[in-house]
């Protein structure tokens, strides 16, 4: 199964998907946990190009084409292997984010971005997506806070309420265009509830 995570700066990602990587060892469960931008060597590169090069000017379609780059060679050489070989798939942001924030936020499209998007994936999708909401508000004052420990600090974290409410608006629009898929919680609760919210969507996969 392919599991990915999605979500504002701040909502919480990184906790949730450490508390989920214990829940799947815990069940005996093989899995790989990998992110977007950055799961392999050339992703490493483009990481880079993106967050750690702020001399380079990069308009907002080269952008999206980078993390499209990002996610071919990902799916080709990580994901679709190892979820060939039986493992589960966890990722940090796939092309949800992508849609949310190139498409809708920085303005390439989100047909476009979805479009170049299924080409980059070869078709294939997350089973499960969990969307980790956030209000607008909250995520500039957990972004703010957190800021000083974060490894990375993107151009893109500092960005405006605005920029965060267009951002949420794509990631809910996703979620009601595919439920089955993409399913949204509410990320303001304690993390604990947050990851038993996450539980009751994961262990069904994995009784079924
Ligand atoms: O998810 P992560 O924290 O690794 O993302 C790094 C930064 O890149 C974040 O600030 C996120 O907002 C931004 N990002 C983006 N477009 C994407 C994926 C992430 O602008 N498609
Ligand atoms: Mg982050």
């Amino acid at each position: 199964y392919f599991i990915s995570f999605e979500g504002l700066d701040g909502a919480g990602k990184t906790t949730q998907m450490e508390m989920l990587e214990r829940w799947l060892e815990q069940q005996g469960l093989a899995y790989v946990r990998t992110r977007e931008p950055g799961g392999t060597p050339l992703g490493s590169e483009i990481r880079h190009l993106l967050f750690q090069r702020p001399d380079l000017t990069i308009t907002p379609l080269a952008e999206a084409f980078l993390f499209q780059a990002d996610r071919a060679q990902h799916f080709e050489t990580l994901i679709l292997p190892a979820l060939a070989e039986g493992k589960v798939v966890v990722s940090d942001r796939c092309f949800d984010s992508s849609i949310a924030y190139q498409g809708a936020a920085q303005g390439v499209g989100t047909e476009l971005v979805a479009q170049l998007s299924r080409i980059a994936t070869q078709g294939h999708t997350p089973d499960l997506t969990i969307f980790l909401d956030l209000a607008p508000t909250l995520v500039q004052a957990r972004t703010s806070l957190s800021a000083g420990k974060r490894e990375e600090q993107s151009r893109f974290d500092r960005a405006s309420e605005h920029f965060h409410r267009k951002l949420r608006q794509a990631f809910l629009t996703l979620a009601q265009a595919s439920p089955q898929r993409i399913k949204v919680i509410d990320a303001a609760q304690t993390p604990e509830q947050v990851h038993q919210n996450i539980i009751a969507l994961v262990e069904p996969l994995f009784k079924a």
